[in-house]
């Protein structure tokens, strides 16, 4: 099999390996085992992914409640490292290897450097964190499979970043796509963008829109892919879109996806989106059987012009859990994302503030722009972006607009909402 090609026959091999898959959770693990006994279920009964619908989800309240290894299919001694969730959203997720897992890990990660064209010759600068973050060593050992340069610089420190990058000539920058930005625009008030031999990006853990990419792209001469991982699913790695930027290709023959609708767990219909759910297929230490991850996507069901055969969801579209109600409306950042991508004189970032006053939620949207804001210049654009967000969003915001590098950069995740509203 070489790094791009699954086998001829995906179907075969996903039943094959889901057998394999769900004997394994239901032996080595009694925290699936009781999952199925909840539906009065065996293994054998699930004998196609179109059967697993009738097992019970898996959530991340479940897993944290396993802390730290009570989720394992091996025995602890079969365990040889473990990392942690970076706690975003609560109490740290642990997640466990064998040595077959660091193995499949590493083949599917260079996977990723394949399809984004990473290879010997290339040298790569790894900016996410190492540690118990999943990111970094990862990042590290895939470029090493395929034959690259591995830089493992880590996060932060932003001169070394930049004289590595120029020393080295780095080709593949690798970062979360907040701390890109942070490079791209340390690049142009140094003026050194003439220096830099950059022409890959691989960018993932949170999500981000065509505008910062476009800005991205420009900022550092490079052109980004989007990364796919969960902690819970080894971590990045997972998928990533090819040199097209339609879609992230996914490793099928890893993992199963189900898309399902978040409100009543339901398959969603062809082409809708929906909640990303994982079944792995070869994990041994942790395996996850319907796994609910709260990324919202949707399938690409046809084939990609690439001509590689790896199935494709779109990039995600957010999370189940960022979804804001504004005065009963139902808002979500990436539509603020896609509403500014189609704007002229705006950078990528802005920030969402809602507060209450006298029992009424105010919005208020900060915006970037390249506009001389001392002139009347800024007037008409703050109107037509609060007209635009009325026809796409349903509401109408304040809208402030502000010079390019007024809002904070981030090294991790950037946040961009700020719900200040009492509970
Ligand atoms: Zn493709």
């Amino acid at each position: 099999m070489t790094a791009l090609h699954p086998p001829a026959d995906l179907a075969a091999l996903q039943h094959e390996r889901l057998a394999w898959a769900l004997a394994h959770a239901y032996e080595g693990s009694p925290f699936f085992r009781a999952k199925f006994e909840q539906v009065g279920l065996r293994p054998a009964d699930i004998r196609s992914p179109a059967d697993l619908a009738q097992l019970p989800f898996t959530t991340k309240a479940e897993l944290r409640e396993a802390y730290p290894l009570g989720w394992a299919a091996v025995p602890a001694e079969r365990i040889v490292r473990v990392h942690a969730s970076s706690g975003t959203t609560g109490k740290r997720t642990v997640a466990y290897y064998t040595a077959q897992d660091l193995e499949d890990w590493t083949a599917l990660f260079a996977r990723c450097y394949a399809l984004a064209g990473v290879g010997p010759g290339d040298r790569v600068q790894i900016t996410p964190g190492y540690g118990l973050w999943t990111a970094g060593i990862s990042f590290q050992a895939g470029a090493e499979r395929v034959g690259a340069m591995a830089v493992p610089v880590g996060p932060g420190n932003v001169d070394l970043q930049l004289e590595l990058m120029v020393d080295l000539q780095t080709t593949v920058l690798t970062a979360t796509s907040s701390f890109a930005l942070l490079l791209g625009e340390e690049v142009a008030r140094r003026n050194l963008r003439d220096q830099l031999a950059l022409r890959v990006g691989i960018f993932g853990s949170e999500r981000w829109g065509e505008a910062m990419r476009a800005r991205i792209n420009t900022l550092l001469g490079l052109d980004s892919y989007d990364i796919y991982g969960l902690t819970e699913l080894y971590g990045p790695g997972m998928g990533i879109d090819c040199h097209l930027h339609q879609g992230i290709h996914y490793w099928a023959d890893y993992f199963l996806v189900e898309l399902i609708d978040p409100d009543t767990g339901a398959p969603v219909a062809p082409g809708a989106t929906g909640e990303i759910v994982l079944t792995t297929l070869r994990k041994e230490a942790m395996p996850l059987v319907r796994y609910r991850t709260r990324d919202l996507t949707r399938l690409l069901p046809e084939p990609c012009p690439c001509g590689s055969p790896f199935p494709r969801f779109d990039r995600l579209s957010g999370r189940s859990d960022d979804m804001i109600k504004v005065r009963g409306v139902a808002l979500w950042p990436s539509q603020v994302d896609t509403l500014l991508s189609a704007l002229e004189h705006v950078s990528s970032e802005y920030q969402l503030v809602i507060e209450r006053h006298g029992g009424r939620d105010e919005l208020t949207l900060r915006v970037e722009c390249d506009l001389d804001l001392d002139t009347m210049a800024g007037g008409p654009l703050a109107e037509h972006i609060a007209q635009r967000f009325r026809a796409h969003v349903g509401l109408t915001p304040r809208v402030e607009l502000l010079p390019v590098g007024a809002l904070p950069r981030s090294e991790r995740k950037t946040r961009r909402v700020f719900d200040l509203r009492e509970e």
